[in-house]
Parts: structure tokens; C-alpha cells; sequence
């Protein structure tokens, strides 16, 4: 298992320089079942708690990446209601977005593209991170998508890919890392 060292849920924002900038609305798109409420329940730190099935919610944490820190708030609401309002905000709202599929999950692998056609309209002139999640890359014996196709699919649609197994918390922190790091670089390169 991973370990997130020494950052606990306290989220305290140091006051460095570009402190106002360096909070972070991560929003989290797919089907149902893909495991989007479980990353977020690991990125959270509370995937221990008994209490689970919560319909939606945000999960605000502080990491250090490259020696800086970094919070983010990560909201689990798209499935929260069938209001078509919310899910206009959330393709509004959103600093960066991670688009899970399961990869034993042929039909969520093709709305994960379709949910990138929708974004791509909402924020046309904007170049927001985005990256593609195949989740639940455990369970070998029923995968119907492959890195490949993946990985393919993350090149046609300009984002980064990354597979991650929330049950293994194998490449969670990679992911929430990866993000960070895809914010940085184009504020960076907004800044030059
Ligand atoms: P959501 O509807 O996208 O929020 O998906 P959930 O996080 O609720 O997960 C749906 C189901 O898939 C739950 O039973 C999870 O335990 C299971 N699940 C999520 N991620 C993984 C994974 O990486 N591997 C396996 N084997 N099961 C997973």
C-alpha cells in the first residue's frame, strides 16, 4: 500500500507567495460503479471510515508535491442528482478534471470519451488538465479495455492516462500527484 506521509486531513495552506492560487477544484467525472467515490475516498484518507455510501461529497486535503505544497478539493457530486444543472456547474467549476472508466467496463471506457467531448464544449478556449482514469486494474481476469486502447484514447483526446486499482491503492497518489503537477505546468506556463 501507498502512504501519504505526514500530510494529515488539517488542511492548512501555507502562506507562501502564491497561497491564493495554490487551492485546487479537482471534479470527478464518469459512470456509476467506476470506483470515482472510492479514489476519492483514498485521496481523502477516510476510505477507513464505516460509514460509506454517501451519495456525493468533497474531499479537501493539502500534499507537498516537488517540495510545495498544494490543496485541493475534490468533488465526488456528478452522480449526486440527475440535475442537469449540477453537471453544467461541475464541467464549469472544475480547475482540472479526472475521468475514471472501469477497465472491465467496455461501455464506461466509451462514456469516458463522450464525457471529454461534453467538457471539451463546455471549456473550448480554456486548457484545463485533464486525466483519463482506467480504474480497477486488479481484476485481470475480467478486463475488457487495455492499456493500449487506454493509452490510445488518452493521445486522440489531448490528456494525460494513467490505471490505478482503488482496491490495491495501487497509483492513487500518482494520480492525485499528477494532477497537481498538470495544474502547475500550465499556470506556469501562463505566467511566462
Ligand atoms: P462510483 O459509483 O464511480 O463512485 O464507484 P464506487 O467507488 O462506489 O465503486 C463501485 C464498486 O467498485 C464498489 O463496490 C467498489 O468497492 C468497487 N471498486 C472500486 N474501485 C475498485 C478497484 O480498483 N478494484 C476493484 N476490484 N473494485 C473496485
Amino acid at each position: 500500500r501507498e502512504s501519504w506521509a505526514s500530510d494529515s486531513s488539517d488542511s492548512v495552506i501555507s502562506s507562501g507567495s502564491d497561497s491564493d492560487s495554490s487551492l485546487y477544484k479537482v471534479i470527478l467525472l464518469g459512470e456509476h460503479g467506476v470506483g470515482k467515490t472510492s479514489l476519492a475516498r483514498i485521496f481523502g484518507g477516510v476510505e477507513d471510515c464505516p460509514d460509506a455510501e454517501e451519495a456525493g461529497n468533497t474531499y479537501n486535503r493539502s500534499i507537498i508535491v516537488d517540495g510545495e505544497e498544494a490543496s485541493l478539493i475534490v468533488f465526488d457530486i456528478w452522480e449526486q442528482d440527475d440535475s442537469q444543472w449540477l453537471q453544467n456547474h461541475c464541467m464549469k467549476m472544475g480547475d482540472a478534471y479526472i475521468i475514471v472508466y472501469s477497465v472491465t467496463d467496455k461501455v464506461s471506457f466509451e462514456k469516458a470519451s463522450e464525457l471529454r467531448i461534453q467538457l471539451r464544449r463546455a471549456r473550448q478556449t480554456e486548457d484545463i488538465p485533464i486525466i483519463l482514469v482506467g480504474n480497477k486494474s486488479d481484476l485481470v481476469r475480467s478486463r475488457e479495455v487495455s492499456v493500449d486502447e487506454g493509452r490510445a484514447c488518452a493521445v486522440v483526446f489531448d490528456c494525460k492516462f494513467i490505471e490505478t486499482s482503488a482496491a490495491l491503492h495501487h497509483n492513487v497518489k500518482d494520480l492525485f500527484e499528477g494532477i497537481i503537477r498538470q495544474i502547475r505546468l500550465r499556470k506556469d506556463s501562463k505566467e511566462d
